[in-house]
C-alpha cells in the first residue's frame, strides 16, 4: 500500500514505478490533473499515457475510475498495478455478486486507488447507486476515440461516459488516446465536454518501428520470408480480412513449422480465450486474426504487425501496427498489398449500412490509406502529417527511406494503358488489360475479339509486375478511376485524357518494390532503436528471461507483468549483485525490489562475473524443454519422425526439431539419426556456419534453401557439441 504522505509525482514515480524521470508531456498532464483540471490527451503507445492518471489518483483524495474498452486490458493494468503495490481493482460482468460487494466495500473504505470499468457497466443501476455515494479524484477516459462517430472505432457504450459526467460535473476529466485524426480530437472533446479545457499533444510518432509496405504477389511466401529473415522466433500479429483466410494463414504458416493459431470471431469463446492466453503468456507465439483481435493486447513484446490486406483507413493502420514494439525497441510494420484489397473494401462499404455521408467519409479515408501505400517519399512523414503532424522525412526506418525508389516517364506506357482502357469499353480491370497488352491470346480476348485492337501487345516492353504497378499507381494518382459498382472497371476521367490527347507527363515510380524479399531492409542487432541497452549477454539474458517466466507462471501471470524485456535488458548490461544496485535499474520500484530483487540478485550473482557464461546452444533454452525434448527422444526411438511427433504431442515441427538440435547438443542423438546428409556436406555446412558467426540465414540463402532452417540448426548444434570440446 502507498503511504498516502507521499504527494509528490516524481516521488511516487520513483519509488512505485522504479523511473527516475517522466517522459514528454506526462509531468505538465499531471501536474494539470492535480490542480482539478480535465484535458485531452493524445500520446502514441508505448508513450505513458496511464502515469498521466495513475499518478494523480493516487495523490487525490477519492477513488479514480478508469474507464477502458476491453476486459482484458483491465485484468492487465491491474494486474500491473498489484505488482507494484497499488490498489487497484476492476469491475465487470465477469465478476460475481460476492466480488462484487468486496469491491464496492473495499472502495467504501478507501482502500482502492482506482477502480477500472468497461463503459457498459457504467450506467447499470447498482453502479450507479454505488458510485454516487463516492468521493471520486478523477475519471480517466481510455481508447477515448471510441466516443467518436468519426473515429475509425465507434463503441455507442462509450456515450454513457458523456452522461456519467453530468453526475460528477466537478471532478476532474482525463481523456486519453492514442489514436485520433484532428476530426476525431474536436468530435472527442465535444461530446465529452472537453470543448475548453486543453489538449496535451505529444508526438505520435514510434520511431522504433519500421514500416515497410510493397506489392502482394504471394503474399503468405512473402510473410514466411519476412518473419524467417527478419524476425525468426518472435512474437507477431498478422491480420487478414476473413475468418477463412486466417484459419488458412494460421494452418499454412504451422505446416512451415512456424507457432502460429487463429483468432476470429467465429472461433468459440473458449478457444478464443486459450489462443489469446498462450500469445500473452508464452513466447514467440504468431497471432493470425481478423481485426476482432488486438485491442485490449498489451503484449509490450509484440515485434511485428503484417498485413495481408489493407486496412481500411490510416487510423486503422496506425493503431493496428501500433501494437507492435510497446517496449520501443524494434519492431516491424509490414503489409502486402494490392489493387484488389481497395476494390474489396470500397464494396463491402458501399454495400454497408450508414448515411451517404458516412460512406462519403469511408471512401476518404480508404482513399488517404491507398496513398500511403503508394507514396514514394518517406513513409512516416505521410502518416504523421495523417495526424495533423510535421515530419521533415527521411526518418531512415521506412522501406522508402532505406530503398528510395527512382522514377521513370511513363507517359508512353500510360497512353498505351489508358487507349487499352477506352478501346475495350472501359470493362475490364488490370488483370484482362495486362493479358491485353502483353498481347496473350487468352480465351478471353479472342471473345471478345480483343485480339484484333490496334493496341493489342503494344505492352511487351514491361513484364506482368511492371504493368500492375503501372496501373496501381495511374489510380492513386487518380489518372484512372475505378468503377465499384463495375466490379472493379477501370474508367478514364478529365485526367486521362489530358495524358491520352494532351500529352500531359506522367512519372511514376520504377517497379513497386516486393515486400518480404529485401536484404538491405534487414535488421542488424543494433540498428533502429536508441533504447537498446547497448550489447547485452545474450545467455544471461536468456537466463532471466526464464527466471522472469518461472515467477510470473507461479502467479498466473503474463511474463511482463513481472518485468518488461527493457528491464532485463538493463540487468543483463548492468548486473546489479546488491539490491542496492538493483533498485536502480529502470522499472524496480519498492514493492518489486521487495519481491523479486534477492531472487534476481542471486542469479546475477551466480551468472556474475564469471567471465564466460557456458555457451548454450542456439536452440530453446527454456527450463521446461529438456524434459520436452527427452519425450521427444523417446517418441523418435520408437520409431516416429518429426511431424509425427508434432501431431502427436500437439507441437509445432519446428519445436520437434529445436528438441532434435538440443538432443543433438547434449549428445544424446546423433546429427545423422535425423538429417540425411553426407560427410562431405556435414564439413561443408559446419564451415559455412563458422563463416557467418553461427547466423543461419545467410548459409541457407547460399544454398538458395537447399538445406531448410531445421536442417541447418542441426548442424549448427553439433558444431558447438564439438566445439564445446565436449565430445573428444
Ligand atoms: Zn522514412
Amino acid at each position: 500500500m502507498i503511504s498516502s504522505s507521499d504527494k509528490n509525482p516524481l516521488t511516487l514515480l520513483t519509488r512505485v514505478f522504479g523511473y527516475s524521470a517522466f517522459r514528454g508531456r506526462q509531468k505538465e498532464v499531471i501536474e494539470h490533473v492535480l490542480k482539478g483540471g480535465s484535458c485531452l490527451v493524445l500520446m502514441p503507445t508505448g508513450g505513458g499515457k496511464s502515469l498521466c492518471y495513475q499518478i494523480p489518483a493516487m495523490i487525490r483524495y477519492g477513488l479514480g475510475l478508469v474507464v477502458s474498452p476491453l476486459i482484458a486490458l483491465m485484468q492487465d493494468q491491474v494486474d500491473a498495478l498489484a505488482q507494484n503495490g497499488v490498489a487497484a481493482a476492476f469491475y465487470n460482468s465477469t465478476l460475481d455478486s460476492a466480488q462484487k460487494s468486496q469491491i464496492r466495500k473495499q472502495a467504501q473504505t478507501g482502500g482502492l486507488d482506482l477502480l477500472y470499468v468497461a463503459p457498459e457497466t457504467l450506467n447499470s443501476p447498482g453502479f450507479q447507486s454505488f458510485i454516487q455515494g463516492l468521493p471520486l479524484s478523477l475519471i480517466a477516459v481510455d481508447e477515448a476515440h471510441c466516443v467518436s462517430q468519426w473515429g475509425h472505432d465507434f463503441r455507442p457504450d462509450y456515450l454513457e461516459v458523456a452522461r456519467l459526467r453530468e453526475h460528477f460535473p466537478s471532478t476532474p476529466l482525463i481523456a486519453l488516446t492514442a489514436t485520433a485524426d484532428p476530426q476525431t480530437q474536436k468530435d472527442v472533446r465535444e461530446r465529452l465536454g472537453l470543448a475548453h479545457d486543453p489538449i496535451f499533444s505529444s508526438s505520435f510518432d514510434r520511431p522504433n518501428i519500421r514500416y515497410q509496405i510493397g506489392s502482394k504477389e504471394k503474399s503468405r511466401e512473402q510473410l514466411f520470408d519476412f518473419i524467417q529473415s527478419e524476425h525468426p522466433d518472435q512474437a507477431g500479429i498478422v491480420y487478414v480480412l476473413s475468418r477463412t483466410n486466417v484459419d488458412e494463414t494460421a494452418a499454412w504458416l504451422t505446416q512451415k513449422g512456424l507457432k502460429a493459431m487463429p483468432y476470429h470471431a467465429g472461433l468459440d469463446a473458449n478457444q478464443r480465450r486459450q489462443n489469446q492466453a498462450r500469445f500473452l503468456r508464452e513466447e514467440g507465439w504468431i497471432m493470425v486474426a481478423t481485426i476482432a483481435f488486438g485491442m485490449g493486447i498489451d503484449k509490450p513484446n509484440v515485434r511485428f504487425v503484417a498485413h495481408l490486406n489493407l486496412p481500411k483507413s490510416v487510423e486503422s493502420y496506425y493503431q493496428e501496427t501500433g501494437r507492435a514494439g510497446r517496449d520501443g525497441e524494434p519492431a516491424s510494420a509490414w503489409m502486402a498489398y494490392s489493387s484488389a484489397d481497395v476494390v474489396k473494401l470500397r464494396r463491402m462499404m458501399e454495400g454497408g449500412e450508414g448515411t451517404d455521408d458516412f460512406k462519403k467519409l469511408g471512401r476518404k479515408k480508404l482513399d488517404d490509406m491507398r496513398n500511403l501505400c503508394e507514396a514514394t517519399q518517406c513513409r512516416r512523414q505521410v502518416l504523421l502529417a495523417y495526424f495533423g503532424e510535421e515530419h521533415s522525412g527521411a526518418c531512415g526506418n521506412c522501406d522508402n527511406c532505406l530503398q528510395p525508389s527512382n522514377t521513370w516517364d511513363a507517359t508512353i506506357s500510360a497512353q498505351k494503358a489508358l487507349s487499352a482502357i477506352a478501346r475495350t469499353g472501359e470493362r475490364f480491370g488490370a488483370g484482362h488489360l495486362i493479358d491485353l497488352l502483353m498481347g496473350k491470346e487468352t480465351e478471353k480476348a479472342v471473345q471478345f475479339g480483343h485480339t484484333r485492337l490496334s493496341v493489342f501487345g503494344v505492352g511487351k516492353d514491361l513484364d506482368k509486375k511492371q504493368w500492375a504497378s503501372l496501373f496501381r499507381q495511374l489510380v492513386a494518382a487518380k489518372v484512372v478511376t475505378v468503377d465499384v459498382e463495375g466490379y472493379g472497371a477501370y474508367k478514364l476521367n478529365p485526367n486521362s485524357w489530358a495524358v491520352l490527347k494532351e500529352g500531359q507527363k506522367v512519372w511514376l515510380r520504377e517497379e513497386a518494390k516486393s515486400v518480404g524479399k529485401s536484404k538491405q531492409t534487414r535488421y542488424t542487432k543494433t540498428e533502429g532503436s536508441s533504447n537498446n541497452a547497448g550489447p547485452v549477454n545474450a545467455n544471461l539474458f536468456e537466463a532471466l528471461r526464464t527466471l522472469r517466466l518461472k515467477l510470473a507462471k507461479a502467479q498466473g501471470l503474463p511474463p511482463y507483468v513481472v518485468f518488461h524485456d527493457s528491464a532485463l535488458r538493463e540487468m543483463a548490461a548492468r548486473r546489479p549483485t546488491t539490491l542496492n544496485e538493483f533498485a536502480q535499474i529502470p522499472g524496480v520500484g519498492e514493492a518489486k525490489l521487495k519481491h523479486y530483487g534477492s531472487t534476481f540478485v542471486e542469479l546475477l550473482r551466480q551468472l556474475s562475473p564469471a567471465p564466460e557464461i557456458k555457451q548454450t546452444p542456439a536452440v530453446s533454452s527454456s527450463k521446461g524443454a529438456s524434459n520436452s525434448s527427452d519425450e521427444t527422444l523417446n517418441l523418435f526411438r520408437q520409431g516416429l519422425d518429426a511431424k509425427a511427433i508434432a501431431s502427436q504431442r500437439g507441437l509445432t515441427i519446428t519445436t520437434v526439431w529445436d528438441h532434435f538440435g538440443q538432443l543433438i547438443f547434449e549428445k544424446k542423438l546423433d546429427l545423422k539419426d535425423v538429417v540425411d546428409l553426407s560427410d562431405k556436406e556435414i564439413v561443408l555446412l559446419q564451415t559455412e556456419l563458422s563463416d557467418s558467426a553461427g547466423r543461419l540465414k545467410p548459409v541457407f540463402e547460399k544454398f538458395g534453401g537447399k538445406y531448410s532452417f531445421d536442417v541447418l540448426k542441426c548442424v549448427k548444434a553439433e558444431k558447438q557439441n564439438l566445439g564445446n570440446g565436449l565430445l573428444y
